[in-house]
């Protein structure tokens, strides 16, 4: 539910959507042909994997001469195009396209490498469990120069209205202990923190992990405030909880390994949460590349010129332009919103009215920062306006009376900071 404050010296009151007892799931049909992204660039001249090709559910597909990145197939079917895909800020992807066939094989690679969970291995997991529904951060727990010594599971959702990772926990807690005694094995890290909003505390406790509650207010599920209310930890500006030792993992994908291991198949289906024009919400389930049409059509939406989706929940996630997007690991919500409900962007000035500052967890001078950003100053905003203390929360567009897009700035500021940093340190 979401509260807009009367005036602007209070804070909103934002609350979690929480989740019924017996919640319901519709199962999306797996359609015609599925798109899988990899976040790898599109580059034809090192392509490995071939049009045309055959492929089962549940394969491994690698896609470049000299890389390790992979996707894993949700179906089965032969690739009917790969090509370059582009994304939020100009973002390169790779586009697998997959025609469907009408019988389905399970490609059983996993199950003759990986054994039991008593047998699970770090290798195993990163060779075939990074693609998971979940948006697994496998890569993380062999990575050297940033070792892990604790383990936070998120069984709350951190956006608004999304109750996907809540139907998780409520219906597969048997998968999540499974894949928590994974993560034990192939870590050797005892400290699993389990973060859960009010509700489920009860449930969770009984799995005998370490269970700390949130609490039911936006932002307070962020990773960030996570760190800080919770394990009581600051993380620097700039860095990341891995940085200092924290890996943060969704309910979905420690459920998603738990799964993987006990069934020897790699799941390929996520359950999301579509939230309609009327603001109804309902549990979906779909095969990983599912275009969005596929959902809207099951619950017959219909788009009109203007109206908006958005892939994520509402304070973080992004617009997408396509009703062909595909449904990702990390897609956790779909929005349809409709063109009368989109709140307006104007190219208002700041009118230093202060309520971003106010509303900001991270107490940064919104008003001077975003004079930065509007004239693409990100260096001077970064070095002088705290830009990489901004926690990505999205409060300051949700209360900005000018209707300016601050977070669409923030967000691009850092991704072209991004981008230049890695350009430095390529080029030496
Ligand atoms: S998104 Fe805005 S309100 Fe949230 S931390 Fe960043 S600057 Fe502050
Ligand atoms: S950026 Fe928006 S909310 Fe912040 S001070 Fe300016 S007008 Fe007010």
């Amino acid at each position: 539910m979401i509260k807009r404050s009367f005036i602007g010296l209070l804070k909103p009151r934002l609350e979690y959507g929480s989740i019924e007892d017996t919640p319901s799931l519709k199962q999306i049909p797996t359609p015609k042909e599925i798109t899988i992204l990899s976040n790898c660039p599109f580059d034809k001249k090192n392509l490995l994997l071939k049009k045309k090709a055959t492929v089962k559910t549940g394969q491994k597909l690698l896609l470049y001469k000299e890389s390790d990145e992979y996707v894993i197939s949700s179906v089965t079917g032969q690739v009917s195009s790969i090509s370059s895909y582009t994304g939020d800020f100009g973002r390169s992807y790779t586009a697998i396209a997959i025609e469907v066939a009408d019988d389905e094989e399970i490609d059983d690679e996993f199950k003759a490498t990986a054994g039991g969970s008593k047998d699970a291995t770090i290798e195993t997991v990163k060779n075939y469990l990074a693609f998971v529904p979940g948006n697994s951060p496998v890569k993380l727990f062999s990575d050297k120069s940033k070792p892990v010594n604790t383990i936070v599971v998120c069984c709350a959702d951190s956006d608004l209205l999304i109750t996907t990772n809540q139907y998780v926990v409520k219906s597969d807690i048997d998968a999540i202990k499974n894949g928590i005694s994974v993560l034990k094995t192939i870590t050797g890290v005892n400290d699993i923190i389990m973060v859960a909003s009010q509700g489920q505390m009860h449930e969770l406790s009984a799995t005998g992990e370490k269970v700390k509650q949130v609490n039911d207010t936006y932002p307070s599920a962020l990773p960030h405030l996570i760190m800080k209310d919770i394990l009581g930890k600051e993380v620097p500006a700039g860095k990341n909880s891995e940085d200092i030792g924290v890996c943060f993992i969704s309910a979905e994908a420690v459920a998603s390994i738990g799964n993987a291991f006990n069934t020897g198949q790699i799941p390929v289906t996520k359950i999301l949460t579509l939230v309609k024009k009327d603001g109804s919400k309902s549990l979906v389930s779909a095969k990983l590349g599912t275009p969005a049409s596929e959902i809207f059509k099951a619950f017959n939406i219909t788009l009109n010129e203007n109206d908006r989706i958005i892939f994520g929940g509402p304070m973080t996630g992004s617009s997408v332009y396509s009703e062909d997007h595909p449904v990702q690991p990390d897609t956790d919500a779909i929005i349809v919103q409709d063109k009368e409900d989109i709140p307006v962007i104007s190219d208002y000035p700041c009118t230093n009215c202060g309520d971003c500052i106010r509303v900001c967890p991270a107490n940064i001078q919104i008003n001077l920062l975003v004079r930065f950003l509007e004239s693409g100053q990100y260096e001077e905003a970064a070095d002088q306006y705290d830009l990489h203390s901004c926690i990505e929360c999205g409060l300051c567009s949700y209360v900005c009376v000018s209707g300016m897009p601050i977070f669409q700035y923030i967000r691009s500021a850092k991704y072209e900071l991004g981008m230049a940093n890695t350009a430095e340190a390529t080029n030496g």
